[in-house]
């Protein structure tokens, strides 16, 4: 087993500053995402933001084998899971599209994504994302002293499954620190009481990739697009959790994004 690197409390601070950047990048891009946008435009602003606050973006540069991801976002439209390079192709009214954002800041990563729609989207992909949603909500509320990772993991599956929609086994979330990826690994899949228990001091990224139809996924010819086999649409937010003897500390936040644009998970008034 890979060894957890527990944080002292300036590190859990660190990570905060980290999140909350990561936060107000994706803030600051919520209003852009709107039918016609150019997602290369959003990486744009998403960079000159996160350089503006003295922060490095994660993503860009960031290597695995021969692949070396070259922007600041990945942005991932309708049957894209993750990892989405963003282009000049224009989003289409009714899509979904996740936005994940990375930052390096006073040597300690943030990391968050969230799934928006562009204009107005089916109700079908509205219960995508509730799902995805909540999922996520209930994952948070295991991550507590003395349970395990497979609860998390189970809170996810569980959830997800039975509403119907397929859980994308192939990428899991994470531990975050000084590292992007850290142990422990975070899976959307598994069973209560299993994996390693979970101790006051531990970071991690937990992201649900939840897709409306099965949980297989294919990777592209540019070596990082994941999308599902099936072609069916696909959600994910991410939120990055720091254990605590009190419960859950969320170091990442949605409310700056849905200060101005309205979330495609929560049922109109
Ligand atoms: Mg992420
Ligand atoms: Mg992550």
């Amino acid at each position: 087993m890979s060894l957890i690197r527990l944080k002292s409390e300036q590190d859990i601070e660190k990570l905060r500053a980290a999140g909350n950047l990561v936060s107000r990048t994706l803030a600051e891009i919520a209003p852009l995402v709107k039918p016609g946008a150019v997602t290369a435009d959003l990486d744009r602003v998403a960079e000159e933001f996160i350089r503006d606050h003295g922060a490095v973006p994660a993503f860009k540069g960031y290597t695995v084998g021969r692949a070396v991801f070259p922007a600041t976002l990945c942005v991932s439209v309708d049957d894209v899971v993750v990892h989405g390079i963003p282009g000049d192709e224009p989003l289409k009214e009714g899509t979904l599209v996740s936005v994940d954002c990375g930052v390096v800041l006073d040597e300690f990563y943030g990391d968050s994504a969230y799934t928006f729609a562009v204009g107005e989207v089916s109700d079908e992909l509205r219960d995508l994302c509730v799902a995805t949603h909540r999922s996520l909500v209930l994952a948070i509320e295991n991550s507590v002293p003395g349970r395990r990772i497979g609860d998390i993991s189970a809170a996810v599956q569980t959830h997800c499954e039975g509403l119907g929609f397929g859980v994308v086994r192939d990428l899991v979330g994470h531990g975050i620190g000084r590292s992007l990826h850290e142990a422990p690994q975070v899976p959307n899949f598994g069973r209560r009481g299993v994996g390693r228990k979970l101790k006051e001091g531990m970071t991690f990224c937990i992201e649900p990739m939840i897709s409306l139809g099965g949980s297989d996924v294919e990777t592209d010819d540019d070596l990082w697009t994941v999308r599902t086999a099936d072609r069916s649409p696909a959600a994910h937010y991410e939120h990055m959790v720091a254990v605590r003897k009190g419960g859950a500390d969320v170091l990442t936040t949605f409310d700056y994004i849905e200060a101005v644009v309205a979330a495609p998970y929560k049922e109109a008034a």
